[in-house]
């Protein structure tokens, strides 16, 4: 890693290290083409927010806990992004959980399936979790998809009633959703199909959002899931936030 991205004092230290282990995810071959462009994306909205968490993303993360936490059948469904930018930490928060992983990638080849069931294996290993990593061998279809990235497992989204989705497209987010799953997004563009589409979208960067998760579990602040919960307010507080911000810039 660079100097700048070694010191944590750093203004830029977050973004520069993230960047880095998307570099380094690449090197391995874990990240499909379109890995850098979307993750552009993401760091643009999240400079709008003022790269922090703000407070309606905490009550989505909060409400997606809960979710998680009172699920029959809850996964998490990984993408090369999400495993490089917070592979370890999906890996604790699943753990906490007791619930399966399941790496379903939209450029499906074996090299980066191998490439990343070796990346999780790895930190499964040795951070000593115990967490069922599927994906490997899909053996079930999400209906309305085509192609190879409608490919899922029985046992892991495809049985699943409650799936948290970071980063997702919005297609297969659609299609989730037409399954009848309880599909919970993290998502830095409030505007994004995805983001409108999901039952919960946490309009924040993946790794602060599993780090709040991680604490909250931790720290046994979980509740039960809010009868009162609007996902449009927090879609609409997100975009007020940039607004304001963008106002106070001007
Ligand atoms: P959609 O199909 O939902 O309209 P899209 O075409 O913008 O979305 P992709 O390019 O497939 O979606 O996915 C990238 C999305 O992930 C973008 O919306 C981007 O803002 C978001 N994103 C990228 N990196 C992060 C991150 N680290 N944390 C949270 N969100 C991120």
């Amino acid at each position: 890693m660079s100097k700048i991205a070694a010191d944590p004092s750093h203004p830029r230290y977050q973004s520069l290290l993230m960047r880095h282990r998307l570099e380094e995810a690449e090197k391995k071959g874990m990240l499909a083409g379109s890995a850098l462009i979307a993750h552009g994306r993401g760091e643009a909205f999240d400079y709008l927010l003022g790269e922090q968490t703000i407070p309606s993303a905490l009550i989505a993360t909060q409400q997606a806990l809960a979710l998680l936490s009172s699920a029959n059948h809850p996964v998490i469904s990984l993408n090369g992004n999400v495993v490089a930018l917070a592979g370890k930490e999906v890996l604790h928060l699943a753990h906490q959980l007791k619930c399966p992983v399941e790496i379903n990638i939209f450029y499906r080849t074996p090299e980066r399936m191998e490439a990343l069931l070796g990346h999780l294996n790895e930190i499964k290993l040795r951070e000593e979790l115990d967490v069922e990593i599927l994906g490997a061998e899909p053996d079930a279809r999400i209906p309305g998809l085509e192609g190879p990235r409608a490919n899922c497992s029985k046992r892991g989204i495809f049985d699943s009633d409650v799936i948290l989705v970071p980063l997702e497209d919005g297609d297969r987010c659609e299609a989730l959703v037409a399954m009848g799953k309880t599909v919970l997004v993290i998502d830095l563009n409030p505007l994004s199909r995805t983001a409108r589409m999901a039952s919960v979208t946490i309009v924040d960067e993946l790794s602060r959002v599993i780090t709040n998760m991680n604490k909250m579990l931790l720290s046994d602040k979980v509740a039960q899931p809010g009868d009162n919960y609007q996902n449009a307010q927090c879609i609409q507080e997100a975009l007020t936030h940039i607004a304001t911000f963008l106002s106070s810039e001007g």
